[in-house]
Parts: C-alpha cells; sequence; structure tokens
C-alpha cells in the first residue's frame, strides 16, 4: 500500500538520523553516545549495600537505570549489564564502621545472614518494579583474591603503601586526581571530607585495605595481615573483571561521584597504565523527602514494600520518570495518586485500541485515518528525541500522553478504522510506553493478578449476559455490581455490552 510504505520509509529515516546523546559528568556537557564496540555496550551500575530494605530512593536510581537500558536496547544495542551487591566495606561516614557488621551486632546476627536476607528481599522488591535484572550480580565478598592481588599490584607500581596493616592510596602519585569530581584538592580544608587516619601519609588518601580488630566478624587473610577491602576498591575490581579495563557507561546516583566514583577511576587507570576507565559517566539526581535525601542512615525512608501496597508497580515507576533522570524527585503521597490516574488513562487508550482493532476494517485508509497517521508519526517522532537526549522521560511522556490524547480523539469519532492503521498505531503507542516499562500488564493482571483473570472476568461478563438473555435481571444486576465493587465496569457500546476497568 503506497501510504503504509511511505510512511515506513520515512519513519525509519527518521531512526537513523537520530543519534543518541548522554550527559557525561566527566565533561560535564552532553556528548553524543558512541560505544567502544559498535552496537555493544557495557554498563556498571553501582549496587546497593544489603544491611536493610530497598526504598524508593533505590527505586529512583534503579528504575532510571532500566529505562537506559531499555532505550539501548530500543535502538538496537546489546547491554551487558553488571550491578555488583555491596556486601562488606561500605564504612558509615560518622564512625566508619562497616555498616553491614554494624546493623548485624545490633541484631545480633551474623553479618552474612543479614546479607542474605537483605539482598533476596531486594531482588523482590526490584521484580515486583519491572525492573529488569542485571545480567550479572556480583558480590564483593566473592572477588577478595581479586582485589588482593590489585592492592598488591598497586603497590609494586607506586600507587600504594601499607602502614600497620592499612593499605592506603596515594593520591599525590596521580596528577589527574579530582577529574570527575572537579574537586579542587588544594583549596579544600585538608581532612573535612576525608576519613582522618593517624597511618595515611596524607589526608585525602583513601583506604584500599583496613586492618580488621580482632573483634571484627568480617575479614579475610590478606599479605597485609587480616582485615577487609575498602569499598571503592570493590567496584573497580568487578567492574574491570566482567566489563574489562575499558567500558562505556558507569553510574549511581550523584552521592556516588565523589568519593566513590573519583577513587574508582585513580585505581583502575593507576593499575591499567592510564586508559581511561569508563567512557560515560551517568548520574541520577537524589529522590527527597520532606526536602531531604531518602535515606537507610536518616530513617527518613518508604521502602519500596511499603509503597507497593498503596501503589501499583507502574504508577511508581510513572512518578519517577515524570522528572529527568538527574534532577531531584520530590517525594509525595498526592503525586503518587497523580501518577496512578496519569496511569489509568494510558491503559484506557491501549484497551480501546484493543477493543476498537476487534472491528476494525480491511480498506484503503481514508483521508481522516491518513491525517491521523501523520499525527501518530509525528508524536512518535517527538518521544524518540526526547529520548535521544539524554534520555528525557518527562518529555517523552509528555509526546506519549499528547499520543494518547490524539488516539481517544480519534476513536471517539470513528466507528470502523482502517485495520492496518489501527495496527501501526496500536503497535507504535504499546512500543513507546513498553519502552519506559510501562503497559506490563494486560487488563486485569495489574490489579487482580495473574494472566488468568483476563479471562476469569470475561467470563463472568458472559455468563452475566447469558443470565440477562433469561430475563434473571436480579442476579445479572448483583453482578454487574459487584464487579463495579472490584473496579470493573459494564459499559453499553454500539456493538453491545463490554468490561473495563474502571
Ligand atoms: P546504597 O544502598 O546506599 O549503597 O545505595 C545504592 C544506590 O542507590 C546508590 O547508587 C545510591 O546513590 C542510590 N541511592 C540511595 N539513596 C538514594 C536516593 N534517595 N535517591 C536516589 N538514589 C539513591
Ligand atoms: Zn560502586
Amino acid at each position: 500500500m503506497r501510504f503504509t510504505i511511505g510512511f515506513k520509509l520515512k519513519f525509519l529515516f527518521m531512526v537513523k538520523r537520530m543519534v543518541l546523546r548522554v550527559f557525561n559528568t566527566m565533561s560535564g556537557k552532553m556528548e553524543e553516545f558512541k560505544p567502544l564496540q559498535d552496537k555493544h555496550v557495557g554498563l556498571y551500575v553501582c549496587g546497593p549495600t544489603v544491611y536493610d530494605w530497598a526504598h524508593l530512593g533505590h527505586a529512583r536510581t534503579y528504575i532510571a537505570f532500566d529505562v537506559i537500558v531499555r532505550w539501548l536496547e530500543f535502538k538496537g544495542y546489546s547491554v551487558f549489564y553488571v550491578q555488583n551487591i555491596t556486601d562488606v566495606g561500605h564504612l558509615t561516614t560518622d564512625t566508619a564502621e562497616d555498616k553491614i557488621v554494624k546493623r548485624a551486632i545490633e541484631r545480633k546476627v551474623e553479618p552474612m545472614q543479614l546479607v542474605e536476607v537483605y539482598m533476596r528481599e531486594y531482588f523482590k522488591d526490584l521484580d515486583a518494579l519491572d525492573v529488569k535484572r542485571p545480567d550479572i550480580s556480583p558480590r564483593a565478598t566473592g572477588h577478595l583474591l581479586e582485589m588482593i592481588e590489585a592492592i598488591q599490584s598497586l603497590i609494586q607500581k607506586g600507587y600504594a603503601y601499607e602502614v600497620n596493616g592499612n593499605v592506603f592510596f596515594d593520591v599525590s602519585k596521580l596528577d589527574d586526581y579530582g577529574k570527575l569530581s572537579k574537586i579542587k584538592l588544594d583549596a579544600m580544608l585538608e581532612g573535612s571530607r576525608f576519613e582522618v587516619h593517624q597511618d595515611k601519609k596524607n589526608a585525602r588518601d583513601f583506604a584500599l585495605w583496613k586492618r580488621a580488630a580482632p573483634e571484627t566478624v568480617l575479614k579475610w587473610w590478606s599479605p597485609w595481615g587480616t582485615g577487609f577491602p575498602g569499598w571503592h576498591i570493590e567496584c573497580a575490581i568487578m567492574g574491570l573483571k566482567y566489563l574489562g579495563s575499558q567500558f562505556d557507561i558507569h553510574g549511581g546516583a550523584r552521592d556516588l561521584i565523589f568519593p566513590h566514583h573519583e577513587n574508582e577511576i585513580a585505581q583502575s587507570e593507576a593499575m591499567t597504565g592510564k586508559k581511561p576507565f569508563v567512557k560515560y559517566w551517568l548520574h541520577t539526581g537524589f529522590l527527597k523527602i520532606n526536602g531531604e535525601k531518602m535515606a537507610k542512615s536518616l530513617g527518613n525512608y518508604i521502602t519500596v514494600r511499603e509503597a507497593l501496597k498503596k501503589y501499583s508497580a507502574e504508577a511508581i515507576r510513572l512518578f519517577v520518570l515524570s522528572t529527568h533522570y538527574r534532577s531531584e524527585i520530590d517525594f509525595t503521597d498526592e503525586r503518587l495518586k497523580g501518577a496512578e490516574t496519569s496511569l489509568k488513562r494510558l491503559y484506557n487508550t491501549l484497551e480501546s485500541l484493543e477493543d476498537t482493532k476487534k472491528v476494525s476494517a480491511k480498506r484503503e485508509p481514508n483521508e481522516v485515518e491518513q491525517k491521523f497517521g501523520e499525527n501518530v508519526e509525528k508524536l512518535r517522532g517527538e518521544f524518540v528525541k526526547a529520548m535521544d537526549e539524554d534520555f528525557n522521560t518527562p518529555q517523552a511522556l509528555a509526546a506519549l500522553f499528547e499520543l494518547s490524547k490524539e488516539i481517544n480523539r480519534f476513536l471517539d469519532e470513528q466507528k470502523q478504522v482502517n485495520a492496518e492503521i489501527l495496527e501501526k498505531v496500536y503497535d507504535s503507542f504499546s512500543e513507546l510506553g513498553k519502552a519506559l516499562g510501562l503497559f506490563q500488564q494486560e487488563k486485569t493482571e495489574k490489579k487482580v493478578g495473574g494472566k488468568i483473570a483476563d479471562d476469569l472476568v470475561q467470563l463472568l461478563f458472559d455468563l452475566r449476559e447469558e443470565l440477562r438473555k433469561k430475563g434473571d435481571y436480579g442476579l445479572s444486576d448483583e453482578i454487574r455490581a459487584r464487579m463495579k465493587e472490584l473496579g470493573l465496569v459494564i459499559e453499553d457500546t454500539a456493538e453491545g455490552p463490554k468490561w473495563k476497568l474502571a
């Protein structure tokens, strides 16, 4: 068909022309995204420290990277996604104690027991949020030998020194230290943002290996005595091991820029002879509550588990994506409620398209339909353009809602639509929603759970129709009322009664 081919060509041309640009924290600029290997992307995102429940702050960061992965795949890249589990070495800022060990002592459990519980719960929560699992989730404690080897090599190369069973990275050996965070070391009051330690040559040096006190339970043998690794060496080693000495994207929330990511760069580049460790550094903004960062350590958090009791996974996702990933988000119940309502609007459009598909016509498209097809393509183009500009989800969502409005308006006016156009519009709309991780639920699955729910509702609906035909209005009305209570409404349409989500 002439019209369709024309559109396909136009669309292919648009996709080809569009280049993806990302904001690189390293350069502080938007850059064209060109991975190291043609169509393959190596991605490392710092994983959680598993000593407590995952909260909405975590959800914000991991949903953002989930959408980044989905968009890269949409653009035809294959992504190898590594996200570690921090199960040792992440110290508290105030008392410099291992967060996991501290909590395990408070709860009188084995540190690894605590880790196992919260790691499993973390996966359950992120699964419930429809966040795709990373390809691998390496645990820091599974890489002790690699870390010890790397620290030995850093000592040999003159980048690190050992004092009393502690090993520190000698920051003075690097002339470009601070290039990611742009921290002006000399201008800073030394010690104010660095851990103070009597064995350090210089306040800004950081620990690669820490000597364990005799009572410390989480410790390993090393050439420098028993101890445990520093948090920064963990991610550097797991990144190098699974993604190579140079890879494409490294991410995390913006609190990790300094010192965590800065120190990862220092160690990795010292080890690999100054090969640039990562090509693009991507950082998410914080999710805040009452103006403060939501954090386990501040105790002001709402767990993912609690949030999912009140809101659907996709409403949480929509709330997160309504703000650009680099900006801060303020959590409020109202915004979550608003997201739930907006989500319903998108699902209603999807359902209307599904319903109209059943009565579509196999004929040439008329002028109105052609115009509609053009508008849809235009809005699709706007969505793609927004996502290509540093994954601008709020703008992409604006295009998706505009598209939803355009479809509703069109379907309200038309009784029968050209089948090919309808199929194409349906595919576009659902494909764009899915690129953001939405539209994962089929009709009632969202509310009732399980694919079978749709068929059960249909069965109930059909039974009610039978009762009506037989004149049993009492029972049929009761079924209708009970369905309404469950959020399922029956509507009279030109093609007869139909059910949909309220
Ligand atoms: P943690 O469990 O503290 O090691 O954090 C795991 C990841 O979640 C890191 O990238 C953190 O920066 C990120 N994160 C923690 N809290 C928030 C928050 N409130 N907003 C956004 N990201 C966060
Ligand atoms: Zn990390």
